[in-house]
C-alpha cells in the first residue's frame, strides 16, 4: 500500500488505541513512523548513493514509484543494500525477533511495533504477485502472496474512501463523547 495510506491506517489504530489507554505523544509518533520506515528505509542506500557517490536524484525518484520492470539502473551494492533493507522491513520472522527482543528487554510489549506489524500485514494482501509481492516470509523465502495490488483504481478509490469514513466517524464520535 502506499506510505500515505499506511499511516492514516495506523493513525486511525493509534486513534482507537488511545480511547482505551492512553498513549504519550512519542508512543504515538514512534507508531505511526514505523507503519511508514518499511517504505522509506530502502531508499537510504539509493540516497547515499546519490549523496555520496555518482547517483542521480532522478534515479531516487524514479526508484520510489517504480512499477516492476521499469526501475532506474542502480549499481550492484546499492542494488543489493536497498533490495534486502526492503526484505527485512516486510518479514514477519524479523519484526517478530524484534519484538521478542525488544519484550525480553522491557518485559512488556512495545506499542509503536504495531505500526511496523500493520505495515506488513497490510502490504501481504496489497501487493500481487505481478506487482512486488512481499517477501513476508524472508530470509526463508523471498516468495509473496499473489493479492490485489494496492495500485488497482478501485481498490485505492475504495480504500482512501473506507480511511475518510473511518476518520468522519472518529471525529464525530469524539464531537459527541465531548458533547455529553
Ligand atoms: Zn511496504
Amino acid at each position: 500500500m502506499d506510505i500515505v495510506a499506511h499511516t492514516l491506517w495506523a493513525a486511525a489504530g493509534v486513534t482507537l488505541l488511545h480511547r482505551r489507554q492512553a498513549l504519550s505523544r512519542r508512543t504515538v509518533v514512534a507508531t505511526l513512523g514505523l507503519a511508514a520506515l518499511p517504505d522509506v528505509l530502502h531508499l537510504v542506500p539509493i540516497a547515499m548513493w546519490w549523496l555520496f557517490a555518482d547517483g542521480t536524484f532522478a534515479a531516487l525518484s524514479g526508484y520510489a514509484i517504480a512499477v516492476p520492470g521499469q526501475e532506474p539502473g542502480l549499481p550492484p551494492w546499492v542494488q543489493l543494500w536497498s533490495h534486502h533493507l526492503h526484505c527485512v522491513m516486510h518479514s514477519a520472522p524479523v519484526a517478530g525477533l524484534v519484538a521478542l527482543i525488544v519484550w525480553l528487554a522491557r518485559r512488556a510489549f512495545w506499542i509503536p511495533l504495531l505500526g511496523w506489524w500493520s505495515h506488513i500485514v497490510i502490504d501481504v494482501f496489497t501487493h500481487s504477485a505481478d506487482y512486488y509481492a512481499v517477501p513476508v516470509l524472508y530470509p526463508f523465502t523471498e516468495r509473496g502472496f499473489d493479492g490485489i495490488a494496492w495500485t488497482t483504481p478501485w481498490f485505492m478509490v475504495s480504500n482512501y474512501a473506507t480511511l475518510a469514513t473511518i476518520g468522519a466517524c472518529l471525529v464525530l464520535s469524539r464531537r459527541r463523547a465531548n458533547g455529553r
